[in-house]
């Protein structure tokens, strides 16, 4: 991606400066600059590790619903956003008909996006996909950033990476192997670094949002031509399941 092209230009061009640095710092008659390329070469690899890594992102047009596309018909929310003990960080979404008879129906993006994470995680989380969107909060007209989270899907069509559509199909309802009645485990983050570490982050509005709530709030937004630098990297790694 382009974006990793860019890094490792970056890159090249530091190994480059150390390696010049070094053969100044060999040669005598330079000891008068010595010091300050070395200051240079620290700086710039200073530089090189706070460098945030971005995609471009197309702005949302708008947010939809991830089952029942685009408005839930068909299903209901069984459990909903609960920050206090018993904590619940999102919405558990069931199809009407009860049961298992929701097994296998189609999950979508809510919006236009990257995803930033697909993989089985095992345990109590199952096949879980998280989706980073840029949009454009009409309140402030300022741009902002969310990630969604879908969890203990039967299984996943997307990878680390893909670009997805608002309303793209992104894997299927699921159970995590018959550990609960099949349902969507589903949040929205405002803090981009939270991925699988939910305890990384105070349970407080600031960093969670309510879906239903952000859904209706940011339904139907302006399509932009403009595209966003969208930061990633901002996960820590979930054992070993690295993210975008
Ligand atoms: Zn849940």
């Amino acid at each position: 991606m382009r974006q990793h092209a860019r890094l490792e230009l970056g890159g090249f061009f530091l190994s480059s400066l150390s390696k010049s640095v070094m053969v100044l710092w060999m040669t005598n008659g330079f000891a008068k600059w010595r010091w300050m390329l070395c200051l240079l070469a620290m700086a710039g690899m200073t530089l090189s590790v706070h460098a945030q890594r971005t995609v471009a992102l197309p702005l949302a047009d708008g947010f939809d619903f991830p089952v029942g596309k685009p408005d839930a018909k068909g299903y209901y929310v069984a459990r909903g956003l609960r920050l206090r003990s018993p904590m619940h960080f999102g919405e558990d979404w069931n199809g009407l008909s009860g049961g298992d008879t929701d097994m296998g129906d189609p999950i979508y993006s809510i919006a236009d996006g990257v995803v930033m994470f697909s993989y089985d995680c095992q345990g109590g989380w199952g096949n879980v996909v998280l989706i980073r969107h840029a949009y454009r909060d009409p309140q402030t007209g300022q741009v902002r950033f969310c990630d969604s989270q879908y969890a203990h899907l039967l299984q996943r069509t997307v990878k680390v990476g893909d670009m997805v559509n608002r309303g793209q199909q992104i894997g299927t309802l699921g159970s995590n192997r018959g550990m609960y009645a099949a349902h969507l485990h589903f949040e929205i983050r405002h803090n981009l670094t939270i991925g699988m570490q939910r305890e990384s982050v105070p349970a407080t509005m600031e960093h969670w949002a309510d879906p239903r709530t952000f859904i209706a709030k940011y339904r139907k937004l302006g399509r932009e031509r403009r595209k966003q630098a969208t930061p990633v990297g901002t996960y820590t790694e979930y054992h070993g399941l690295r993210g975008l």
